[in-house]
């Protein structure tokens, strides 16, 4: 009896704007996570969300350096089709079931070409058009690309959204799980913030702790509603001496390594975070393999 194999990998979402890329998103990631923003982000594929399932990790990136594309729709369409060829593994087309012409599409097609990534044809909204509409529309667009698969949905309503996730699925190469299943957000940004708490208990405790200190965040959660992000973190220190230092008399260090990270990762993320701290005694493990493994070290 074979194993059915783990799959897992980066999938972009494009479309013309109101096409409902967000609701889409919103619908395939469920209630339990929500991490769409429109945060500029330089350097990096921004991870929106990631979508768990038994036996595959699909993870939807946004497409970088567009954000601020200040160029005409057109061709803002075409760049975020070339942004989103490379390093995914999937790209998903979103356009509107009741658009009037595929021909206005076909610059995108055309940049679509060179994807290495199968591309997914999401017909969206179906349940304002008729049958006869969809259908003539299918047969336009296969003829100018050749699709992975077409698969009609309903953002809105989740008609046929579970089938388009599985389908998905299914074309992502073999891969590990990247991510544990509950963390919900990008983890440059769990880095940052793990940097900044750190800078914090150099700066406030001075000399008395060394470069002993190790910040790992155990959870960074965005509220649906965007209204807050709760974060939780660890400063691993080595010696229970070190733990007092760094708690104070009464807790009033900690407090104070809290309010001034708390600052400037609200600044960093543009929200109001709820930041907890707790510091844990991790005997030696600057000299820990495993533990430098687990610090983020290697
Ligand atoms: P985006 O700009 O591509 O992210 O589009 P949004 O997700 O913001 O959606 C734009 C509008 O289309 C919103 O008013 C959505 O409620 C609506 N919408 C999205 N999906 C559907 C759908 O499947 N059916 C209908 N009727 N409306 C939808
Ligand atoms: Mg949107």
């Amino acid at each position: 009896m074979s194993e059915k194999p783990f799959r897992s990998g980066f999938v972009s979402i494009i479309g013309r704007p109101n096409v409902g890329k967000s609701t889409l998103l919103n619908r395939i990631l469920g209630d339990k996570i929500a991490i769409t923003s429109d945060k500029p982000q330089t350097t990096r594929n921004r991870i929106q969300g990631i979508r768990n399932m038994p036996d595959a990790q699909i993870i939807f990136i946004d497409t970088p350096g567009i954000h601020h594309a200040k160029s005409s729709l057109n061709k803002y369409m075409v760049e975020t089709a070339l942004a989103s060829l490379k390093g995914v593994d999937a790209i998903l087309f979103l356009v509107e079931a009741d658009s009037t012409s595929a021909g206005r599409e076909e610059p995108v097609l055309e940049a679509l070409k060179d994807a290495e990534a199968p591309v997914f044809l999401v017909f969206n909204k179906i349940d304002l058009v008729k049958k006869e509409v969809l259908l003539e529309l299918t047969g336009s667009f296969a003829r100018l690309h050749d699709f992975r698969e077409i698969v009609p949905v309903s953002a809105l309503t989740g008609d046929g959204v579970e089938r388009l996730v599985e389908l998905v699925g299914m074309s992502l190469p073999e891969g590990p799980c990247y991510f544990p299943d509950d963390i919900l957000t990008d983890l440059p940004e769990r880095f940052i913030v793990a940097e900044i708490i750190r800078e914090k208990v150099f700066r406030m405790t001075r000399d008395e702790i060394p470069y002993s200190v190790a910040v790992t965040v155990d959870s960074f959660k965005e509220r649906r509603d965007g209204g807050l992000i709760s974060i939780s973190a660890t400063i691993n220190v080595e010696r229970d001496s070190q733990k007092g230092i760094i708690i104070g008399k009464k807790g009033d260090m900690l407090k104070k390594i809290g309010i001034q990270a708390r600052k400037d990762i609200e600044v960093l993320l543009d929200s109001k975070v709820f930041l907890e701290l707790f510091v844990r005694v991790s005997r030696d493990w600057s000299g820990s393999k495993k533990m430098l493994k687990e610090f983020g070290y290697e």
